[in-house]
């Protein structure tokens, strides 16, 4: 059980054009593609930073939980995601030490993903996503 590395810092979008002129056309950036999450209610926008990427995140609608994050607070750091090894002994790890984590099972993410979230509340404020490569 380890953590690999920072996969992405994910950033709620107003505008993923601009997005995409500043991290893209100004930064130079490699755009990776983009991918509907349904479940979620959004579509993610990778650019790779070496190792790691910036995701850019566009709400699919008002309801979904990064619209309502972006009526509540603005455009801007939505989570930090950590790629590991062993994501269920991470989940067994936390329930144990009482940290809420956003849903039962690890879920389908982009990419190929298996992941959780744990709640900001259990953080400090930051939402934070474990992630682990689906075998
Ligand atoms: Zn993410």
């Amino acid at each position: 059980m380890r953590v690999k590395k920072i996969s992405h810092v994910a950033i709620a979008s107003e505008d993923p054009d601009q997005a995409k002129l500043l991290y893209e056309d100004i930064l130079g950036l490699n755009f990776t593609g983009s991918e509907a999450i349904e479940r979620e209610g959004i579509t993610t926008y990778f650019y790779e930073v070496g190792e790691s990427n910036i995701e850019v995140l566009e709400a699919l609608s008002k309801e979904s939980p990064v619209g309502k994050f972006l009526i509540k607070r603005g455009a801007g750091i939505h989570h930090i995601a950590l790629e590991v090894e062993d994501l269920d002994g991470y989940v067994v790890k936390l329930r144990e030490a009482g940290i809420t984590i956003m849903s039962e099972e690890p879920l389908p993410g982009a990419h190929g993903m298996r992941i959780i979230f744990i709640h900001p509340k259990s953080t400090g404020g930051v939402l934070i996503e474990l992630s682990e490569k689906m075998e």
